[in-house]
């Protein structure tokens, strides 16, 4: 089950590969990363239909913001859940991802307790 990971910065999937690193090996799951919300999308719109089960995005990145993304994601790819990661914990953020159809939203420094809960509860 894939995993789709939006980051503009780069640390991101390092860190991602060494917490999940026991579901990644055992083939549990499986974790593509991309550093900008366009990339993103050109990753998705390759398979038809996509293969990316869940999307965690980050909100402050160059060009297309994690906000944006989320929006043509739930145009695009509907029944893609989508859930933000956001260094700002304002509620401006929050509200319009919640608006717009964030699954969860999660603060960073990220919390993989509670990122690895929200991935096990959807591979189950
Ligand atoms: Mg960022």
């Amino acid at each position: 089950m894939k995993f789709l990971i939006i980051d503009d910065e780069k640390d991101v999937e390092m860190l991602f590969r060494l917490k999940f690193r026991k579901e990644i090996r055992s083939g549990l799951l499986e974790m593509e990363f991309a550093l900008s919300g366009q990339e993103a999308l050109e990753m998705l719109r390759k398979r038809q239909p996509p293969d990316v089960i869940y999307i965690f995005s980050d909100i402050n990145m160059p060009g297309m913001s994690g906000l944006e993304l989320l929006e043509r994601v739930k145009k695009e790819f509907p029944s893609i859940p989508v859930s933000m990661i956001s260094a700002y914990g304002d509620s401006d953020n929050y509200e319009r991802a919640m608006k717009s159809g964030a699954k969860e939203f999660f603060t960073k420094p990220i919390d993989f307790d509670s990122l690895k809960t929200e991935i096990h509860d959807v591979i189950k």
